[in-house]
């Protein structure tokens, strides 16, 4: 006699053990889901844990989630027994001929007790008894006087003999203990540990050997709070390691730990249930049934026997997440979401039109880079003397003209303040040898004869009326070595009929700076003409023509120069080494940039099909989370791909400066993405914000990142970033947390 069916239908309320409540709808229409009790220290009935699965599934898919649940995944399901306890309180086995049948037509109902056991050989009488192994069984690697016999084929796996050892010994392990076999091959006190590596391997592979001492060792594996595995049951990685991510935002997970009003959701109760159980201190990896289960009611399409993008499955979450909240609080709005402006300009009646859209995540695309840019090392000589090296990144087939834009526009980037952007007008681009000019570049040479880190760029005093004035260089001289110790500084002089006097007040300046930098003043002033090889004192011909004037050379002491150079160092830019590695910062200026409009726009100011020029803007404030995806898969009709490029990411400190002032961000997660979209694995880099330490979450696998080490975190398989903004913007906009 059973007892009367109790199934609950899925409507009604599941109570877990810990008492928060959640209700699973809209699966199959009359459905049922089973709460079954299962006993991991079979025979004995302590330690219950419950587990959930639908009545209609059979008994061997409830097999192998029990050999989940219980992490003896490397058993075959054929070495696994079910059982069931009968109302007499007897252990009944469920026979494996009819493991095909349902769980209902199996007659296992709602809050039956269930136990996975193994079956092992217990006489090895009718087998070959050259391939049976005698073993002497302790219970203690220091009690070796005092040992069990056993008898066991040399061809099953070491998990397998492990198992009989258990059970031989009468230990009843719990599923957080793992359990090591120990062997003493020559009876000294040499014993060998076998890892779980080696598992599957036969005694025979193995090399075990007649007559010798095994023993086993189990402990027992503790999880950090934050720092638990999910296991994957089919292709789950995908929710996993975007499920990791999540749970590392500090500020969403502590609302989620501490929230206590969010009974009437569905989704939002069980990821609650989810990061309760993540961040509980515990030696269990977790199992995502119920999140499935109810993901899967609400998504089909996410179901756990397909591989699907993790981003795309961590944007449906969050969204749905503020859907389900947005009554009462608004944290996924607060964190995550942040707005971009798009505006289109007519290129017919320049007029602009703006759209303004809100988004969690920011989508990078790697695919519209243009393959045809190259990179210049400038060195840029600023009107009031000093120097910076910049990287200049520019259309390979352009000009100098085309180079010198690039070389604004990175300069408006790099400066806030509008007074220090130079004119095109007052731009002079030199081939250089070290301080010495070689030549000048005019505007519409071609950048295939400029040679890249011999480049400088001198600002020049804007020139009113170009006609009768040109530039002129002051060059720097070192009177011992003769060697120019700084780039030159230029003058405006008259096209003709240059006297001295017409440079002298520059020169003035000049040296005023070289005094107050080195405390000394220059020997001597020269200029040089074209005309003559000579070099003549300024001072004498302050009142003559310097006829052809080439150049001012100001000389110095080499004391002097040697003080100025170790005074006045040239900055550098950011980065200064040439690398043609693309980088997050070259992603988001292009995907900000103003690009042409593909195709015709209609333009409603001038009732035109016409075209059109788009530029996005990120709009403040920025939000505390700010979610990348580096698109790396791409799709058309017949394919879909995956750009394996390698894109450099900041892991502290990535500066969003140029859109928001103070926006400093910090890296907290990289979702990486292994293979093709199709067969391929996710897993997660998270730092967690107690320990302030990065693990790697692989599953059910957690390692933990040594040193924080960056090498490790920045890798070619980056396909979702997670930056969070550094305090104390945060501390004002959010509530407080540990
Ligand atoms: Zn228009």
């Amino acid at each position: 006699m059973r007892r009367t069916f109790t199934g609950s239908h899925l409507n009604d309320v599941v109570r877990l053990d810990n008492h928060y409540p959640y209700t699973i709808t809209n699966v199959h229409h009359g459905e049922r889901v089973l709460s079954l009790n299962l006993c991991p220290n079979y025979p004995f009935v302590t330690d219950i844990r419950r587990i959930y699965i639908s009545e209609s599934r059979s008994c061997d898919q409830l097999k192998k989630q029990v050999i989940d649940e219980l992490r003896i995944r490397n058993k075959s399901p054929c070495d696994v027994f079910l059982s069931f306890l009968d109302d007499n309180g007897t252990w009944n086995g469920i026979n494996d001929a009819y493991s095909k049948l349902s769980l209902f037509a199996s007659n296992i109902h709602d809050n039956d007790y269930i136990a996975a056991h193994f079956r092992y050989v217990q006489q090895p009488l009718s087998i070959d008894s050259q391939a049976v192994l005698s073993f002497r069984l302790c219970r203690n690697t220091r009690l070796k006087h005092s040992f069990i016999d056993m008898y066991i084929r040399a061809t099953v796996t070491l998990s397998y003999l492990k198992a009989i050892a258990i059970d031989k010994l009468n230990i009843y392990t719990k599923p957080n203990e793992t359990v090591t076999l120990l062997l003493n091959k020559d009876n000294n006190d040499l014993w060998i540990a076998f890892d779980s590596k080696v598992e599957d391997c036969t005694l025979e592979e193995l090399e075990f050997r007649n007559n010798s001492y095994i023993c086993v060792d189990i402990k027992s594996i503790t999880y950090l709070p934050g720092v638990r595995g999910l296991r994957n049951t089919g292709n789950t990685c995908f929710m996993n390691s975007a499920l990791q991510c999540l749970s590392n935002v500090p500020q969403l997970t502590e609302y989620f730990l501490t929230s206590t009003d969010i009974s009437h959701t569905r989704i939002a109760c069980v990821y609650s249930e989810l990061i309760k159980a993540l961040w509980s201190e515990g030696s269990l990896s977790l199992a995502l049934d119920t999140f499935t289960l109810v993901i899967q009611a609400d998504l089909p399409r996410f179901d756990n026997y397909k591989q699907h993008d993790a981003q795309e499955f961590m944007n449906y979450l969050i969204n749905i997440l503020h859907t389900e909240l947005a009554s009462q609080s608004t944290i996924i709005t607060d964190l995550f979401y942040g707005k971009i402006r798009s505006t289109v300009h007519c290129l017919t009646c320049k007029s602009n039109e703006s759209t303004t859209e809100v988004v969690s995540f920011l989508p990078l695309p790697l695919t519209n880079r243009k393959k045809k840019q190259r990179l210049f090392e400038i060195n840029h000589v600023k009107l009031n003397g000093d120097r910076q090296s910049c990287i200049i990144e520019t259309d390979s087939n352009g000009t100098v003209s085309t180079l010198l834009h690039s070389f604004i526009d990175y300069c408006i980037n790099e400066n806030q303040d509008d007074n220090d952007i130079p004119d095109l007008e007052s731009l002079i681009v030199a081939k250089m040898n070290g301080n010495d000019v070689k030549s000048q570049y005019s505007l519409d040479e071609s950048l295939k004869s400029v040679v890249d880190n011999q480049i400088s760029v001198f600002e020049v005093p804007l020139m009113i009326s170009k006609h009768d004035r040109m530039y002129t260089p002051c060059l720097f001289l070192d009177n011992d070595s003769h060697c120019y110790f700084r780039p030159p500084i230029y003058l405006v002089t008259p096209k003709s009929n240059c006297y001295g006097q017409d440079v002298a007040y520059q020169i003035q300046k000049i040296i005023k700076h070289i005094v107050s930098v080195t405390g000394e003043r220059p020997t001597d002033v020269f200029w040089t003409s074209y005309s003559s090889n000579y070099q003549r004192h300024l001072v004498s011909s302050m009142n003559e023509n310097l006829y052809s004037l080439k150049s001012i050379i100001i000389e110095t002491s080499h004391l002097c120069a040697k003080a100025y150079t170790s005074k006045s160092k040239q900055s550098s830019a950011s980065n200064t080494s040439i690398s043609q590695e693309l980088t997050l910062s070259n992603l988001m200026d292009d995907f900000l940039k103003e690009a042409d409009l593909d195709g015709q726009y209609y333009c409603s100011k001038c009732k035109l099909q016409t075209a059109a020029k788009q530029k996005s803007e990120l709009c403040s404030p920025l939000p505390p989370i700010i979610i990348i995806q580096l698109k790396r898969f791409t799709y058309d009709i017949y394919s879909s791909d995956k750009i394996d490029t390698f894109i450099d990411y900041p892991v502290n400190n990535f500066d969003l400066g140029q859109y928001e002032k103070d926006a400093i961000y910090d890296l907290i997660s990289v979702i990486n993405h292994m293979g093709t979209l199709s067969s391929g694995h996710y897993l997660t880099y998270s730092k967690n914000h107690r320990t302030q330490k990065w693990y790697s979450f692989n599953d059910e696998v957690i390692r933990e990142i040594k040193d924080n080490d960056e090498g490790q975190l920045i890798t070619k398989n980056a396909y979702v970033l997670v930056y969070m903004r550094q305090k104390p913007q945060l501390e004002e906009q959010l509530i407080s947390f540990t």
